[in-house]
């Protein structure tokens, strides 16, 4: 099976009335490739504006709690998602993992319960750099996957996102052998622990200092399916990454 090129736009805390409003007709105006899923997180209150405007894609939520409902003060369901029409979240963000200091065994609960709701999950995982220089990338990769494996058999609806922390906002992205390294052991990860179909299947999608300057060379590479971006998905040259698919 050829796995469809995945492009996601995550805005972070960004954004206001006016400027989802031009972020939604530029892309809407843009001339975007063909057969490229393309998927919108803005912030929750801004969902809507999005959904009810955007052509050319799917929207998706930054997070999730776990519950469907409940004294959680501050906090959106999987059921309040679907019940909006929403299709997509974002999970396991190193932002969530570090600012808000979400664990492992927290972002698996929130994936099985996301999935079985009838979400569609972006499962961001990814190293620190001391643990990149520690040599320590793929037993940490590997440690976020397995968190979500133990509770979760079925990766049809799952889109991984491999993002070095290292590379987020700070300008510096992986070099495309260094992307690929990964990608491809995360998918031998996936035949050795979920099953060769899964390994076959499942979308791996690189994020980090994602532009229109490095994304063709990235997007090349065999085991990239495509990206997850931030601060460049709040720019015009969103639509060139969209176009970089393979
Ligand atoms: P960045 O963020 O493209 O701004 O590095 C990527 C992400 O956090 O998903």
């Amino acid at each position: 099976m050829t796995r469809t090129f995945f492009v996601g736009g995550n805005w972070k805390m960004n954004g206001s009335v006016a400027a989802v409003s031009t972020l939604v007709d530029g892309l809407n105006t843009a001339s975007l490739k063909q057969g490229v899923e393309v998927v919108i997180a803005p912030p929750a209150l801004y969902i809507p504006a999005v959904q009810s405007s955007l052509k050319a894609g799917h929207v998706a939520a930054q997070n999730i709690y776990s519950e469907s409902k409940g004294a959680f003060t501050g906090e959106i369901s999987a059921e309040m998602l679907k019940d909006v029409g929403v299709q997509w979240v974002i999970l396991g963000h190193s932002e969530r993992r570090h600012v808000f200091g979400e664990t492992d065994e927290l972002i698996a609960k929130k994936a099985k319960h996301a999935l079985g709701v009838g979400l569609k999950v972006i499962f961001c995982i990814g190293e620190t750099l001391q643990e990149r220089e520690a040599n320590k990338t793929t037993e940490v990769v590997f440690h976020q996957l397995s968190a979500v494996a133990q509770v979760v058999s079925d990766w049809s609806n799952i889109v991984i996102a491999y993002e070095p922390v290292w590379a987020i906002g700070t300008g510096k992205v992986a070099t495309p052998v260094q992307a690929q390294e990964v990608h491809h052991d995360i998918r031998v990860w996936l035949k050795d622990h979920v099953s060769p179909q899964a390994a076959e299947n499942t979308r791996i999608v690189y994020g980090g200092s994602v532009n229109a300057g490095n994304c063709q060379e990235i997007g090349r590479q065999a085991d990239v399916d495509g990206f997850l971006v931030g601060g460049a998905s709040l720019k015009p040259e969103f639509a060139d990454i969209i176009n970089a698919a393979q």
